[in-house]
């Protein structure tokens, strides 16, 4: 197939960072093949408020009007049941919890959720998503580390699942064949982001290669296989998010014995080709649209009209393009 279509493609996780960073990623967004972005929270400061997630949308239409911008709050223990109302009515998506924000103010970690069952509650109500990064910290006293966190993380989804029925639940970015199986068990609120670096990459990749690190980590190529293969099964609960994370080339390349290298893997700019190309390699580029589109948009309630059906981008094959290895900085 030399050209396929997708309908107004959707990232449901996508880091667009502040300032200056902002300026120079938000717009791969749109570069990338993208209409739509769900956009992460974990600013510096994070962004925990009705009025700085608005502000933030702002500063995103400011540089790049053209993409749409669902916004979130992040889960801390400020957030309350009123500022969910506020921010339901204000347009704001979804709220997420990070893994460090729950263990802050808790003795046992991640348990802690129920702190904020009010806050669940409320998001239950109001019909708001609630986006897990789904790992445990880790812990040498529980054999608890980067390889198991996800799978140790599956009975937190399975408790919250069963506490909030109604609620939606997103596992974000899930990489191990355990996570597919745990969210195919749940119902339809519960569905899972898959980024396309984890389509890729195994624990070989990143051992080694800092620019292949993200977390969750890439695992072991049964994982690998296990997202592939609901992909190919065209399961509607299972959809891009690309998690795409940039962080300035020194603080990639450049660790030392006592400073390690970021976290994240940075797809933005190529993401609508690179996903095409790696479904291809595995057999489900028709699942394309449903995976890069329809199916979050489903999840999400986004479904596209008419019109923006006709919105589609269209991917060509052509031969012998290398991407370039180094992006030259603007004069
Ligand atoms: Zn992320």
């Amino acid at each position: 197939m030399a050209r396929i279509s997708v309908s107004s493609p959707a990232d449901f996780h996508v880091h667009l960072r502040q300032g200056k960073m902002a300026a120079l990623v938000a717009p791969h967004v749109r570069q990338g093949g993208f209409a739509l972005a769900y956009v992460m929270p974990n600013l510096k400061p994070p962004i925990t408020t009705t009025a700085q997630a608005l502000a933030y949308k702002q500063d995103l239409e400011a540089i790049d009007p053209t993409v749409e911008y669902l916004m979130t709050l992040y889960l801390s223990p400020d957030l309350t049941p009123d500022e969910i109302v506020k921010a339901k009515a204000a347009g704001i998506v979804g709220v997420k919890s990070y893994p460090r924000g729950v263990t802050t103010n808790s003795d046992g970690g991640i348990e802690s959720y129920e702190m904020y069952y009010p806050v669940f509650e409320a998001m239950q109500r109001v019909d708001m998503v609630l986006n897990l990064h789904g790992e445990v910290p880790s812990d040498p006293t529980t054999n608890t580390h980067i390889l198991n966190a996800e799978p140790q993380f599956l009975p937190h989804l399975h408790s919250l699942h069963k506490a909030f029925p109604r609620l939606r639940i997103v596992l974000e970015h899930a990489t191990t064949r355990a996570a597919v199986d745990a969210v195919k068990a749940c119902g339809p609120t519960v569905a899972c982001t898959i980024t396309a670096h984890h389509l890729a990459l195994t624990v070989d990749d990143w051992a080694g290669q800092s620019f292949n690190f993200c977390k969750p980590v890439a695992k072991f190529p049964d994982d690998r296989e296990a997202l592939r293969e609901v992909i190919r099964e065209a399961h509607p609960r299972f959809f891009l998010g690309s998690d795409s994370a940039p962080h300035p080339v020194h603080s990639k390349s450049t660790s030392t014995p006592t400073q390690g290298c970021a976290a994240g893997i940075y797809t933005s700019p190529i993401l609508l080709p690179l996903v095409a190309h790696l479904l291809e390699s595995f057999g489900a580029l028709d699942k394309l649209d449903g995976f890069a589109s329809a199916f979050g948009r489903r999840f999400y309630h986004r479904d596209l009209n008419a019109e923006q059906k006709e919105n589609k981008v269209v991917l060509q094959k052509i031969g012998n393009h290398v991407v370039a290895g180094k992006i030259r900085r603007r004069r």
